[in-house]
């Protein structure tokens, strides 16, 4: 069932959002430290104004989640609208156009730290329950709102600690969220990548041994030349190509809307003996490639090196932690094994942070009314599933069993990229863009807790 509004209503209603998306960018949430508090008891008053009772929950001091449901009949189970209040350093900020935490109106956009990631969709979340409550609709599925802390720092505060602590707060059948919904331009077409799936974690230490000396006398076999040895090796070696269900049809996707060489060329990504030479050798955007490479790829990057403390003593030890990331369908003993299997013999290793791969059916019946929606207000809109390297709030959702999809709907201006926006400077939402955002999202919120 659509939302009743005429024309006059949604522009009045897109004045509110915009109001509360400057207010709520106001709010310093850099994490560290967070204090989300005072952003979650800003949201929870607008709630309780418009008749939605909802729970502020103090995870640690000055860290606020906000939590509201608005009831359905049961009938089917709820829908979790997914958000996270904190944000990354905006610092310096001169290099800001507008001052970060202003939410200042300019030039036809929205400026300020969160802009994008990811007020404007805490704000779309919020208008979901608005509107639906104020249309006094009957739902079938409860519309749970949460707004949450620490996604920028790993989540324990905010998605972790609701898993953990309050599951039946969250617990729903799906969950809408960051990273898709955007829309990216190629090749003249208009992608609108919907994120099914993330990448799971495996953080791991090398460790290499080694006879201790003076630093008068050569050393050879010490810990740290066997340690820059391995190092050298994870840099220059590739791992194991890896086809997932989400990337396999993602490429097919893409390839078939763009056609023509292109197509024929992604296709080709899909032959495990022709994919590394394509991301090496044929794709001129290095950018993509990267891309491309991490989509098909576990991976493993050596991050922080330790060793020695004075400089005249050769150490017995030296160590480099690896931020090492998974494909869904891959464990965090298969990264173990294959980075062994590059190194060799000769280092101890062991796993820092393990965190499973989240992924979700690409073809789920709810893609088609993301695709309907999306279509409906841009008819040349080309939606596909994606897979994302990061993690957000829906790896710990999908521990409960929520389906979360990236779904925050957006439209770009030719030139706009989502990437350099994210956590750049200039972070902003243009006007226009996020008018047609939050009409489809509401739009697909609405038929989801109606008719879906
Ligand atoms: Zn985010």
């Amino acid at each position: 069932m659509t939302i009743p509004l005429k024309d006059q209503e949604w522009e009045s209603l897109f004045e509110e959002a915009i109001k509360s998306l400057s207010e709520l960018i106001r709010f310093k949430t850099v994490n560290p430290p967070g204090n989300e508090k005072p952003a979650a008891d800003y949201l929870a008053e607008i709630l309780s104004r418009n008749g939605i009772e909802p729970k502020v929950i103090e995870s640690a001091p000055g860290r606020g989640n906000v939590i509201a449901r608005l009831k359905g009949t049961g009938e089917r189970p709820p829908i979790l609208l997914d958000g996270h209040l904190d944000v990354v350093s905006a610092e310096p900020e001169s290099e800001w156009k507008h001052p970060p935490f202003s939410g200042k109106i300019a030039d036809g956009y929205i400026w300020g730290r969160g802009a994008l990631d990811m007020k404007q969709t805490v704000i779309a979340n919020l208008m979901a329950l608005l509107v639906l409550k104020r249309s006094g609709m009957k739902l079938k599925r409860d519309l749970i709102f949460a707004a949450v802390a620490d996604e920028e720092a790993g989540c324990k505060y905010g998605a972790e600690f609701l898993v953990e602590n309050h599951p039946d707060l969250i617990k729903a059948e799906y969950g809408l969220g960051e990273i898709g919904g955007f829309c990216m331009e190629m090749s003249g077409k208009r992608i609108y990548p919907i994120e099914v799936a993330e990448k799971g974690v495996c953080w791991l230490r090398v460790r290499a041994k080694g006879e201790p000396g003076h630093g008068s006398i050569p050393a050879p076999q010490s810990a740290v030349i066997k340690l820059a040895a391995a190092v050298k090796i994870l840099g220059e070696k590739k791992l194991p190509y890896h086809l997932s269900e989400p990337v396999r049809v993602f490429i097919i996707r893409l390839a078939e809307s763009l056609g023509g060489i292109k197509g024929l060329m992604l296709k080709r990504l899909l032959s495990p003996s022709l994919a590394d030479f394509i991301i090496d050798r044929m794709l001129p955007d290095k950018k993509l490639a990267k891309s491309f490479w991490a989509m098909l790829h576990n991976t493993v990057n050596p991050t922080v090196i330790r060793a020695g403390d004075k400089t005249n003593v050769v150490p017995s030890e030296a160590t480099c932690e690896l931020d090492g990331r998974i494909l869904p369908g891959q464990t965090p003993e298969d990264l173990l094994r294959e980075v062994k299997e590059n190194i060799g013999d000769g280092y101890e290793l062991e796993f820092i942070k393990r965190m499973p791969a989240a992924s979700q059916n690409p073809d789920d019946p709810i893609m088609k009314i993301f695709e309907k929606h999306l279509k409906a207000h841009d008819p040349a809109a080309i939606v596909v599933p994606n897979l994302i390297m990061g993690f957000t709030n829906g790896s710990h959702y999908s521990r409960l069993g929520i389906k979360y999809f990236g779904f925050s709907p957006l439209k770009l201006k030719p030139g706009e990229s989502f990437q350099e926006l994210f956590h750049g400077f200039n972070e902003r939402v243009s006007l226009d863009g996020y008018k047609f955002g939050l009409r489809v999202f509401l739009e697909t919120v609405s038929e989801l807790v109606t008719d879906f």
